[in-house]
């Protein structure tokens, strides 16, 4: 029984979500916020946070050779963005399921940019993309740390 619950722990992940200035004006926090906690994922980082263009020319450094750089980190500074960190079994994949693809007008009714956005520049919400990724964006976005807690709810969650 322990090594069972020891192989459930070592699954746990940990990813990076930021709900974009649009998704901020467009008072879509609580919605979002709402679909993580709902689903069981367990939240271990939130802030509203106003980052600067050589910030977001980091978080973003992978994408710099786009045309739509530029755009994006001007839209990425527009206003306050709310960065989390999420915890849970494949929460990388499932966060990225939960909240669609990239364009918006491909991403399916019932994820976060299928039900609330358009344009592929106002897709409303980031996540990472994978494990590794989700390592550098936390370390970025929360070099104070994130918290530590465990949900009283895990064993009602987890089998
Ligand atoms: N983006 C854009 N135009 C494009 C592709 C991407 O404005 O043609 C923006 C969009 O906001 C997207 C972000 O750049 O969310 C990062 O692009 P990526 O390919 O990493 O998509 P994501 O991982 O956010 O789904
Ligand atoms: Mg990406």
């Amino acid at each position: 029984e322990f090594l069972y619950h020891f192989a459930a722990l070592a699954k746990m992940e940990q990813t990076f979500i930021m709900i974009k200035p649009d998704g901020v004006q467009r008072n879509l926090v609580g919605e979002i916020i709402g679909r993580f906690e709902k689903k069981g994922f367990t939240l271990k980082g939130l802030k509203l946070i106003t980052v600067d263009s050589d910030f977001a020319e980091r978080h973003y450094a992978d994408l710099s050779a786009k045309p739509f750089f530029n755009g994006l980190v001007e839209y990425i500074v527009s206003g306050p963005v709310v960065a989390m960190v999420w915890e849970g079994k494949n929460v990388v994949a499932t966060g990225r399921k939960i909240i669609g693809a990239t364009n918006p007008a491909e991403s399916a009714p019932g994820t976060i940019r299928g039900d609330y956005a358009v344009d592929i520049g106002r897709n409303v919400i980031h996540g990472s993309d994978a494990v590794e990724s989700a390592r550098k964006e936390i370390a970025l976005w929360f070099p104070e740390g994130i918290a530590e807690w465990r949900s009283s709810a895990h064993h009602w969650i987890y089998e």
